[in-house]
């Protein structure tokens, strides 16, 4: 396989048919240091006739494949994973420009997504329904939906790739995946491990290429039955509207403007208010806050605001940023020259409608920020009408607003187009679950912020999405339910007399 065969088709690697190739950039330097094919609409159609295939034909047979062989691939695919953390961590934080430990972390999250699957599907295998009659057997089954078409983005391309595909292979479909333009490396190593773990060819089929193009052939195309896509809102938009023709299935993981709400009562001694300040540094800048759940949002009791705001702005300062791959490095840099310009815009415009800078706010300068560094930013006395405070920014920048009483606070948290997730810090638990029962978001975390489980549904309220990934909610996206009655002694109904 050369370089540039980044095209998976029917279990060959091949090149785009048009010959186009990309560049992928490190971010740390703005140098490229990879080249994969620009897969275009010839490319997607070719791979979605090789998934068609694979799944009416057989081919393997995958959708028949009995469910323990399929559970068992699945858990191959994760021991793969585990034999192989170190390089695809060190890919991932290339490409994206997130630490080493991150890419680590985001394999070892990904292996436990696939092993999670294998024993879900196990598990989930349908029910005998009453029918009120001992002459029917009525059953409620599950079967794969067809070919499934999978777009991801760039912030976690290994993880958000098998929150799909895992459920996706468990359930016994058969796919095309499009990774994001700018961060398709570990994307294509992952189905280069999905061969070596046995996958007949045509099921697992991948184009490297642009969104306009290859993913919106794939939403529209008539052969394709669902379109599981994370993204952007206006992308996700646009992903809907284009399935809507040929009513696929779709499934949308899109942005968030998350809440993380401090009750003062969370910091009544120093532990609870060193935690809950580190807490609130990891919840916004970790990836340097190219993370759909950030907690972009503090909304902190206004007793409280000063002492916390003061320290959070302190530890932000300290932040190292550098090269994912350096060992001192705490933060890496952001995607691309388009992510860093659109989050000096932000700054910019919260600044100008009154935000005041208490950490941040520029990029570091000197050798080794050659690429698209920002600075964790810190901006005080925001408010509902500042455009940094509703839209997504999608970079280091946390926005602060007060509130006295809890009603505010939720009616805050909860003042958003988006409804991903939230965290709520409380010392008081009754007050923390009351909180959390309001606030109209996927995910509450209580008195902690980011942790996300296998077995627990990740999605959105609102314009977040639709759907869910991860949980028996996950797997579920990728399945059809049939009901199979079975009269076992039929007779004439006389519905009609004649
Ligand atoms: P994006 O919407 O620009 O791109 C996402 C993917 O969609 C890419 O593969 C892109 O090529 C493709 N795409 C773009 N236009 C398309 C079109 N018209 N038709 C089909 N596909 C198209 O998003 P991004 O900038 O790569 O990622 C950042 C966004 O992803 C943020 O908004 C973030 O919140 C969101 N995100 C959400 C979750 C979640 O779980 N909810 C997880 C990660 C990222």
């Amino acid at each position: 396989m050369s370089a540039q065969q980044t095209i998976h088709v029917g279990g060959e690697w091949r090149e785009a048919a048009s010959g186009a190739t990309r560049e992928i950039l490190d971010p740390a330097s703005a140098t490229p240091f990879a080249v994969v094919a620009e897969g275009g609409a010839e490319d997607t159609d070719a791979a979605i006739a090789a998934a068609r295939r694979a799944f009416d034909r057989g081919q393997g047979e995958w959708p028949r494949t009995p469910v323990a062989e399929r559970a068992a691939l699945l858990r191959r695919v994760a021991a793969l994973l585990r034999r192989d953390r170190e390089e695809l961590g060190l890919l991932e934080s290339r490409d994206a420009g997130k630490t080493l430990e991150e890419g680590r972390v985001d394999v070892d999250c990904v292996a436990d997504a696939f092993a999670y699957f294998a024993d879900l599907v196990m598990n989930e295998n349908g029910r005998v329904v009453d029918a009120g009659s001992p002459d029917v057997h009525s059953v409620v089954v599950h079967e794969p939906v067809g070919v499934c078409a999978l777009i991801t983005p760039w912030n976690y391309p290994l993880l958000q790739a098998s929150w799909k595909i895992a459920p996706a292979l468990a359930a016994g479909n058969t796919f095309v995946v499009k990774p994001s333009e700018l961060t398709p490396l570990t994307t294509v190593a992952l189905i280069r491990l999905l061969t070596e773990a046995g996958l007949p060819d045509g099921v697992a089929n991948l184009v490297t290429g642009p969104g306009s193009t290859v993913g919106a052939r794939l939403a529209e195309h008539p052969d394709v039955d669902l379109v599981s896509f994370t993204g952007g809102l206006v992308s996700g938009t646009k992903v809907m509207r284009a399935a809507a023709d040929t009513v696929k299935k779709v499934a949308l993981e899109l942005g968030g403007k998350n809440p993380n709400v401090v009750f003062a009562d969370a910091c009544t001694d120093d532990d609870g208010f060193d935690t809950a300040v580190d807490q609130a540094l990891n919840a916004a800048f970790i990836h340097s806050g190219q993370v759909c759940s950030a907690g972009s949002r503090l909304i902190v009791e206004e007793s409280l605001r000063e002492r916390f705001v003061a320290e959070l702005a302190r530890r932000a300062d300290r932040i190292r940023l550098g090269r994912g791959t350096d060992k001192d490095a705490e933060c890496g840099p952001l995607v691309s020259a388009q992510q860093l310009a659109k989050t000096e815009e932000y700054v910019a415009s919260a600044l100008a409608e009154g935000a005041v800078l208490r950490a941040g706010g520029t990029r570091p300068e000197g050798p080794g920020y050659e690429g698209y560094f920002y600075r964790p930013t810190v901006l005080d006395r925001c408010h509902r009408a500042m455009r940094v405070v509703r839209e997504e920014v999608f970079g280091p920048v946390l926005t602060v607003e007060t509130f006295r009483t809890e009603d505010e606070a939720v009616a805050l948290a909860n003042d958003t187009e988006y409804g991903l997730a939230g965290g709520v810090w409380s010392g008081d638990p009754g007050r923390a679950r009351r909180v959390a029962g309001r606030l109209r978001h996927g995910t509450v975390w209580i008195n902690d912020f980011h942790p996300y489980l296998p077995q627990a549904e990740w999605g959105g309220f609102g314009k977040s999405g639709i759907g869910r990934e991860l949980g028996p909610a996950g797997l579920a996206e990728y399945r059809e339910t049939k009901h199979v009655y079975q009269n076992l002694a039929p007779r004439p109904v006389r519905w009609f007399a004649g």
